[in-house]
C-alpha cells in the first residue's frame, strides 16, 4: 500500500505566519490553524483512496523540523507533502508548489499537485519552484514537496482562504495530485471516482460561508468571482471540517 507522509506545517509554539488586523483587513488568520485544518482534510481524503497515511501532527503542537522528518524516514514514505500558507510584505497572491531541484520525482509530485491546485486559484500561476535550501525537502529522503495554498497576507486572497469550502477544495485537489502520482485511483468525498473537478462553467453556485474564528466570510462568498469550482461539487460533509482553535 502506497505510504504518504503529510507534514502541517508550524503549530503550538510556532504560529508561521500572522495576518492581523489592520485598517480594512478584519480577519486576524495564523498560519498553523490553516495547515492543520488542510491537513486533516488531505488525510481523510487520502485514507478514503485507500492509501497509507503519516502525519507529523494531529493537534495545535509543534514537532520540530528535524523531527518531522526523521518520522517520514523511519516509516518509510513514498512522498512527503508539507502543507503550508504563504506570507509577504507585498500584495501576492497565488499557490506555489516547491520542491528539491535535484529531485526528478519530486519535481514530478509537485506538477501532479499544481496540475489540480490551478483550477480552484482565481489569481493566476505562480506554479512550480525549485528550491535547496528549505529543510524538510533537503532532510527527507523520498520525493518531498511544500505546498504554499497561497498569501494570508493579501486581504483578497485571506478572505477566500479561510473559508472551509476553499480548504476542502485544497484538500481534494492536494489528494487528486498525490493520487496521480502513486498511482492509485482518486476516489471522491461521495465514494465515486469522480471525474473533472472543475465540472461546467456554466455550473457556478454561490459558496455557503458562515463565522469562524476569522470572522464572518460571506460578503467574499456573495461575489461571483469564484467561477472554478463550488462547494456542491465538492460533495464534503459540512461534519468533516476541522476548524481547529476557538470560535466554533
Ligand atoms: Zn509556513
Amino acid at each position: 500500500m502506497a505510504r504518504v507522509y503529510i507534514d502541517p506545517g508550524h503549530g503550538g509554539r510556532d504560529p508561521g505566519a500572522v495576518d492581523g488586523k489592520s485598517g480594512t483587513d478584519v480577519l486576524y488568520t495564523e498560519e498553523e490553524d490553516l495547515t492543520l485544518t488542510v491537513g486533516m482534510l488531505l488525510y481523510d481524503a487520502l485514507k478514503r483512496c485507500g492509501v497509507n497515511v503519516g502525519i507529523s501532527r494531529m493537534a495545535d503542537v509543534y514537532p520540530s523540523l528535524g523531527e518531522r522528518a526523521r518520522k517520514a524516514n523511519e516509516w518509510l514514505a513514498d512522498c512527503f507533502v508539507s502543507v503550508h500558507f504563504n506570507a509577504h510584505a507585498s500584495a501576492a497572491k497565488g499557490m506555489e508548489v516547491l520542491y528539491y531541484p535535484s529531485s526528478v520525482k519530486g519535481k514530478k509530485l509537485a506538477a501532479n499537485i499544481y496540475d489540480h491546485l490551478a483550477p480552484i486559484t482565481p489569481w493566476g500561476d505562480r506554479g512550480l519552484k525549485a528550491r535547496d535550501n528549505l529543510y524538510v525537502l533537503r532532510a527527507t529522503s523520498m520525493p518531498a514537496v511544500i505546498v504554499e495554498y497561497d498569501f494570508i497576507t493579501s486581504e483578497e486572497a485571506e478572505r477566500l482562504v479561510v473559508t472551509e469550502a476553499y480548504l476542502a477544495a485544497a484538500a481534494e485537489a492536494t489528494a487528486r495530485g498525490v493520487c496521480d502520482w502513486l498511482p492509485v485511483p482518486y476516489v471522491a468525498p461521495d465514494g465515486n471516482e469522480a471525474d473533472d473537478p472543475t465540472g461546467d462553467p456554466d455550473d457556478v453556485h454561490i459558496i455557503v460561508a458562515r463565522q469562524s474564528k476569522y470572522g464572518l466570510v460571506e460578503d467574499f462568498c456573495n461575489e461571483n468571482s469564484l467561477t472554478h469550482w463550488t462547494l456542491e461539487d465538492l460533495n464534503v460533509p459540512t461534519s468533516t471540517f476541522h476548524i481547529t482553535k476557538g470560535g466554533e
